[in-house]
């Protein structure tokens, strides 16, 4: 037995600390760390359960090329050989990175690097652009950077919290808790849930609005237009904030009759907000994942900024992300949009500032392939070497079936991962053992910037190696050889923080450079810090009072108006399709699936229905039913419920497969995505259902 060390949970953006002792034959015994600020000892049945994910039974031992076990010199001389040659034949644009929100901070600044620094290309990016990139260019707008003004403890110290598109009771569970503690002591506090599906996280609610999918850009500017007529305008507040006239104005056009919802529950969401100095909007992946995605998160950061509450305790817009270290990559410009430390890609001065401090040979001028474009150019032949990090795209990108078969096609394609059995891995030319939660040393962020460290408890097996020590060795393979000479994340995240120092001189919100000069046991001691950090210690809230990182100092209200989903219902595929998590499962299960304790909550594939749907179509509970789109087919089985309204159908994301048809449930999206963030559209699909 090891003494009991503190790390964080491996799961979702919440990011709860973990008190974790390795048993010396590979069990390990957890409990929730008390003194983690995010969860404060509590865990959902995720993060408890997973010490039961850890077995090496299909762990990835050994690196492999072409299907057969080899070793780590000749697969890292292949992969550097192959992509050095691509790119001296076809240029760096012929190559590619996709990479995951998985990753600890320190992989993902080591990967960025390399592609934006050395190769020079931008083509890296990753799975969170599936996750939260329209929170990203929604911020972006508004604010100047990517910056989360909130912190989770305004989620207690609000007297109203609408939660928007997020089914925070299953997919957030211990900020669900918080939530749910903070109501029982202070009965007055009030939830409103808008999703159009009655979810387990309306058992909260004083106010649930099923409004139509796609429609929350309509119901937001409805709630500008009765902030302005109700006199809730917050004209000092004002004089930080540009485009209100022209916001208001199309808010004012705008009847709500999109939404679907009645005018009198649209009545009682707003003056519930205006009665209500203390808001926060929390939202998630059903205002992310949408082709209007980067439009809703403006109409909900419109209504903050024409209140001004916003940067207050107790008030303002919040997004929670879905992965447990999203937040860590959108620091280190893991998108194909963005460059290190909130540095701006189409900034001359910030890629020269970037450029000087790596010592790079230049630094990308125009943006990479976001990941829907990254895999049509590995389609058609233009993308020639890719590696894959830590995600299944095959399986969670939409058109995975397409997806799978460009990946499959692909001149030279490297996968690092745990396992060689997901659907990507099996498509690998070269497939590298990776280590996992538990053997990984760095750090994550939050969903409220708090950066927490996960540590080791436990050795890599086999020949497994961390993800940031194969990348720096295939740059030094490639010829950068000082750039990529590290030998510890806390070497890795030290530069980070330095070039935070350079970043917040440039007037960049992110600025960690109170965190520098750490070494390693200053790195290893770190306690769980929410940034920003400077060297003279914690600062103060961001946006009370103005202070935006745009060029004028003003936030930006942006006019936006409400459009549909893309994919329309019809007469050959009448059922609108809404995808995403359920309680127990994580991604593609490749770690959850091992937990027979998660595996018992809700154990196969399943298409939620409506009943009266359900008997119009002949389809008996639990009945197996054939879902179709344009893209795809899956079985499912049945779950008739009136959680979901007729003509709406609900299935989770989780389950793959590789002999079709499965619950591969994003082989039916399409291709759809948000033209301002590059963000698929996976919660709006047009289907068509039959009993099978
Ligand atoms: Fe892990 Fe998220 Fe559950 Fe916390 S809420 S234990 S971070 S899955």
């Amino acid at each position: 037995m090891t003494d009991e060390i503190r790390t964080t949970c491996a799961y979702c953006g919440v990011g709860c600390g973990i008190l974790a002792k390795a048993d010396g034959q590979g069990g390990v015994t957890l409990r929730g760390d008390p003194d983690h600020p995010a969860n404060q000892g509590r865990l959902c049945s995720k993060g408890f359960a997973l010490g039961e994910t850890l077995s090496l039974d299909d762990r990835l031992l050994a690196p492999r090329i072409n299907g057969i076990e080899s070793d780590w010199d000749s697969a890292l001389a292949l992969v550097a050989e192959r992509f050095s040659q691509t790119i001296a034949t076809h240029g760096p644009d012929s190559v590619a990175f996709y990479v995951s929100g998985q990753l600890l901070t320190e992989d993902y600044y080591v990967a960025n690097k390399l592609m934006k620094g050395f190769i020079g290309s931008a083509n890296i990016d990753t799975n969170s652009r599936l996750c939260m990139a329209s929170t990203v260019a929604g911020h972006k707008r508004a604010f100047g950077a990517d910056t989360v003004p909130g912190t989770y403890e305004d989620l207690e110290l609000a007297d109203l919290v609408v939660l928007t598109g997020s089914n925070l009771a299953w997919c957030h569970p211990v900020l669900y808790q918080r939530i749910a503690a903070a109501k029982e002591a202070r009965p007055d506090m009030r939830v409103v849930v808008i999703d159009p599906r009655r979810t387990a996280t309306c058992d909260l609610a004083d106010l649930h609005l099923a409004l139509e999918p796609g429609s929350d850009v309509a119901l937001f500017n409805r709630l500008l237009a009765a902030i302005h007529a109700g006199g809730a305008v917050n004209r000092e507040y004002l004089r930080h904030v540009s485009g209100f006239d022209d916001s208001l104005r199309v808010a004012l056009a705008e009847d709500g009759a999109a939404t679907g919802l009645p005018p009198d529950q649209i009545d009682e969401f707003c003056q519930l907000w205006l009665g209500t100095e203390k808001v926060v909007t929390v939202f998630s992946q059903g205002v992310n994942q949408s082709s209007s995605g980067t439009d809703k998160v403006n109409a909900i950061i419109n209504c903050h900024l024409a209140t001004g509450r916003i940067g207050k305790p107790g008030m303002g817009p919040f997004s929670v992300t879905g992965q447990p270290n999203a937040m860590g990559g959108r620091e280190v410009g893991g998108l194909a949009n963005s460059l290190a430390c909130h540095l701006d890609l189409e900034n001359p001065d910030h890629r020269e500032r970037l450029r000087d401090f790596w010592n790079a040979p230049a630094i990308p001028a125009q943006a990479g392939l976001k990941a829907v474009d990254l895999f049509d150019r590995v389609r058609s032949g233009h993308i020639k070497a890719l590696w894959i990090v830590c995600t299944n795209p095959a399986a969670t990108m939409p058109d995975a079936n397409i997806v799978q078969e460009a990946i499959a096609g692909c001149d030279f394609t490297v996968v690092s991962d745990l396992t060689a059995r997901t659907d990507t891995a099996r498509l690998a030319d070269v497939l590298l053992p990776a280590t996992g939660w538990g053997e990984k040393d760095g750090t994550v962020t939050n969903s409220d910037r708090t950066i927490s460290r996960q540590r080791a408890i436990m050795r890599a097996p086999g020949q497994a190696r961390h993800d940031w020590d194969i990348m720096a060795e295939v740059g030094r393979r490639m010829g950068w050889t000082e750039a990529f000479d590290y030998s510890s994340p806390a070497q890795i995240f030290d530069e980070h923080a330095r070039l935070s120092a350079i970043a917040a001189a440039e007037g960049r919100d992110f600025d960690i450079s109170g965190l520098t000069g750490l070494g390693r046991d200053g790195y290893d001691a770190l306690p769980p810090t929410r940034w920003p950090i400077t060297a003279q210690g914690q600062q103060a809230r961001f946006f009370a009072d103005g202070g935006f990182f745009t060029d004028n100092g003003q936030a930006r209200m942006i006019p936006v108006s409400a459009r549909p989903p893309v994919a329309q219902t019809d007469a050959a595929f009448p059922f609108r399709l809404n995808t995403g998590r359920i309680r127990d499962q994580w991604h593609t299960m490749t770690r959850t699936g091992k937990s027979p304790r998660l595996n018992q909550h809700l154990g196969e594939p399943f298409l939620e229905i409506h009943p009266d749907d359900a008997a119009q179509l002949g389809i008996p509970p639990a009945g197996l039913v054939e879902v179709s789109s344009p893209a795809g087919r899956c079985i499912l089985r049945a779950l008739v419920t009136d959680r979901v309204r007729c003509g709406h159908v609900f299935a989770p994301m989780h389950w793959s497969g590789q002999s079709a048809p499965t619950g591969r449930i994003d082989a039916l999206v399409s291709s759809i995505v948000d033209p301002v963030s590059g963000q698929p559209e996976s919660k709006a699909a047009a289907v068509a259902i039959a009993p099978h």
